[in-house]
């Protein structure tokens, strides 16, 4: 469930009186809200008397401006400041249909990324499933994909700050701000970067003809180089095939150049 962080709320607790609060991230305590009673209005904003560990259960609804206006409630609270940082109030990717269910249960912005060096065949270095803290949306042109229903446009490119310092990887470290992808047919998001987004707008990719994968791990040319070693350096590579970047597919992705 999405909570709506960084909004008042009412909260009912039948046959005791409603809590207003303003819901918040606790790093360590889950999503929660602080506040008083109504009658403590003057207060409940500045020396908040309530902390209420939030659930699906909680019967919670937002005020409306008019409802945060009449109670004189400040956009946010002072105390916020000493929980660090907050998830986003707008955030569209946990509703975007390639991530639901795989966000962590307790930090709404939190999740398991594939990431990696570029093709674990040409690096020799497997992805690693990491966790990241999705921050915002990094500004994504369309993409073309190739389907079952013709051209499909691409999903967003997300921006996460990296959670956990991965094991053998040596292009990311703990705290990196890293760029993903939502993957229709890939279990995880698929971390990119620059290179290959940019690439990629130039190039048209069947989807996995089993998993329906319809991203790779390494920019296009980059592929086409190790597929064709013996191609001239002035050649350009115009179409090929390759395994499936899904981790244990085995399905095969056709790639060519627009
Ligand atoms: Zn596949």
């Amino acid at each position: 469930m999405a909570f709506p962080f960084g909004r008042w709320v009412m909260i009912e607790r039948l046959p005791e009186e409603p809590i207003v609060a303003f819901v918040y991230l606790d790093q360590h305590a889950g999503p929660s809200a602080k506040g008083g009673l109504e009658s403590e209005s003057r207060q409940l904003a500045t020396m908040p008397s309530r902390t209420v560990r939030l659930s699906p259960q909680t019967n919670l609804r937002e005020l409306t401006d008019d409802e945060i206006t009449a109670r004189k409630l400040p956009s946010q609270p002072s105390w916020l400041t000493s929980f660090g940082p907050q998830p986003t109030a707008n955030a569209p990717w946990r509703t975007d249909p390639h991530l639901a269910g795989k966000f962590h249960p307790q930090f709404p912005d939190d999740i398991q990324v594939l990431v990696h060096d570029g093709d674990p065949r040409r690096m020799r270095r497997g992805p690693e499933l990491c966790w990241v803290r999705v921050q915002r949306i990094d500004r994504a042109p369309t993409r073309p994909v190739t389907g079952a229903h013709g051209l499909e446009k691409s999903h967003f490119v997300y921006v996460g700050e990296l959670l956990n310092g991965p094991h053998t990887l040596e292009s990311v470290k703990k705290g990196d701000r890293i760029k993903l992808l939502s993957v229709a047919g890939m279990p995880h998001p698929l971390h990119v970067n620059d290179d290959y987004l940019r690439e990629r707008l130039e190039w048209q990719i069947t989807p996995c003809d089993k998993c329906g994968a319809s991203e790779c791990f390494d920019p296009p040319s980059v592929m086409a180089r190790v597929r064709f070693p013996d191609a001239p350096a002035d050649s350009e590579i115009q179409a090929f095939t390759s395994f499936c970047a899904n981790p244990n597919c085995g399905g095969v992705q056709a790639l060519k150049r627009l």
